[in-house]
């Protein structure tokens, strides 16, 4: 084999040497070597096993090395490992057919790319050219990606460093009721007044300068932020009416996350333009796209596209997407994800909140949930202080290693913690992670004034 096998300490060396990380202090990271994974878990060279809580970064929703989607990638490496994207070719047809007739409404063509950045990044592009505007309003409570365009327009703190970033991004507060930047008390007063305040920002910004709002259909890393009813519908209202390009953002919401095909379906809501990624073929190979809607698909009928990418529809990512879609069917992994969200983790994190004094509110739906934690309940003053890091992250920090120590590797984002295991988790590791981070709380607990 051309590939040499590493011991542990060779991994570590010259990860240590040569690998430069992403969001890191080069000197301050220990990154874990790991040897193996299988299902819902994966395993370091010592033989420790993790209950994988993460999906890694929320994208290993079919879990890891399924054995039907390893031979279906090793099978279009043989036939076809690589071709530009200018030809036409089997399984990226036939991913596009897939992808077109799960998504709502008329988005029917799909714009393939590597990943989720650079997918909003096509999509911000296709609304400006299709409105011949320059506008876009994104949402604080948001991540996009982080190339050049999608971490400006990322409301959360990844942003700063990227600053001053793209021109035109004008910033809005979501729906948020326990942190409600609307003073509102109630999910209908914070829906109603969400939206108010949008309509306001569109107005005083000019319609007619407004080529897009994007919005991820269930906020994720900002803390698994499920809309109230109404406010997407109300969001498209919006755009309906001022000729504005609606842009769901389900790169982490999507694919069985929220237990549909793309979570804004619950909803019933149709947007202009959807970008996906992860969970489309779960990150076996990059992939991800832009599902474009009819009309915005005509506006490049004789205009050419001004966008594209070397590896845009790659055949091993193409077969891997199609491979895992006709799984998910086979094996019901959407319903999977909405039943063991409704019957397991939901009833067993409400038990847990009223168990830790540290947990402000759980949220969530399917395998997607949040436990947002708070130092006071009462004044719902976070457990950490935003964007926390060293010392003053301790609290959080000593969750997670609580939660290793056990065998569960957790989701920490700044004061939260968020449960998002592989969707295909069954009921009983659901319950034996769940049970690890019930103890592991006390920690947290052990913080609260
Ligand atoms: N959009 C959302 C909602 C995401 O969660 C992410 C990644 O976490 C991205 C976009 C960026 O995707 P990628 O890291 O594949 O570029």
């Amino acid at each position: 084999s051309d590939l040499p096998q590493l011991s542990a300490e060779r991994v570590h060396e010259l990860d240590r040497a040569h690998v430069f990380h992403s969001w890191s202090a080069q000197a301050q990271i220990d990154p874990l070597p790991i040897a193996s994974a299988s299902g819902v878990r994966f395993t370091d060279y010592d033989g420790r096993e993790f209950l994988d809580f993460s999906s890694q970064l929320v994208n290993v929703n079919i879990g890891y090395q399924h054995p039907r989607l390893v031979a279906a990638i090793q099978e279009q490496v043989a036939r076809m490992a690589t071709l530009a994207p200018g030809f036409a070719y089997d399984m990226r047809s036939e991913a596009a057919r897939m992808i077109a007739e799960r998504a709502p409404g008329d988005l029917d063509h799909v714009f393939f790319t590597n990943g989720g950045a650079e997918a909003n990044e096509n999509a911000l592009r296709m609304a400006r050219v299709h409105t011949g505007r320059h506008k876009v309003l994104a949402a604080y409570r948001s991540y996009h990606g982080a190339t050049a365009g999608a971490i400006a327009l990322t409301g959360d703190p990844r942003r700063w460093a990227s600053e001053p970033g793209m021109p035109g991004v004008v910033r809005y507060w979501g729906p948020h009721l326990y942190r409600s930047a609307f003073h509102a008390s109630t999910p209908q007063e914070e829906c109603e007044r969400a939206l108010q305040h949008l309509r306001d920002l569109v107005a005083v910004e000019g319609p007619s300068t407004i080529a897009a709002i994007i919005l991820e259909s269930v906020v994720g890393t900002n803390g698994v932020l499920v809309p109230p009813d109404g406010y997407l519908a109300g969001v498209r209202e919006i755009c309906d009416e001022h000729g504005i390009v609606m842009i769901a953002d389900e790169v982490m919401s999507g694919f069985a996350r929220c237990g549909e095909w793309f979570a804004i379906q619950r909803w019933g809501v149709t947007p202009d333009l959807i970008t996906f990624a992860k969970g489309v073929n779960s990150g076996y190979v990059p992939l991800g796209g832009v599902v474009v809607s009819q009309r915005i698909r005509d506006t490049f009928a004789d205009r050419p596209y001004p966008g594209g990418l070397t590896y845009q529809g790659h055949p091993l990512a193409c077969a891997s997407a199609v491979a895992s879609m006709r799984i998910f069917e086979d094996e019901g992994v959407i319903e999977h994800s909405r039943r063991v969200g409704e019957e397991v983790i939901g009833p067993e994190l409400a038990r847990i909140a009223e168990r830790h004094p540290s947990v402000g509110e759980i949220r969530g739906m399917a395998t997607f949930w949040a436990l947002e934690l708070v130092r006071d309940p009462s004044t719902r003053e976070p457990l950490v202080p935003y964007n926390a890091t060293g010392d003053a992250a301790k609290p959080m920090a000593a969750l997670a290693a609580a939660c290793k120590e056990r065998g569960l590797w957790p989701f920490v984002h700044m004061n939260r913690t968020h449960v998002v295991p592989p969707c295909v988790i069954s009921d009983e590791d659901a319950r034996t992670g769940l049970a690890i981070l019930d103890e592991a709380l006390e920690v947290a607990d052990s913080f609260v004034v």
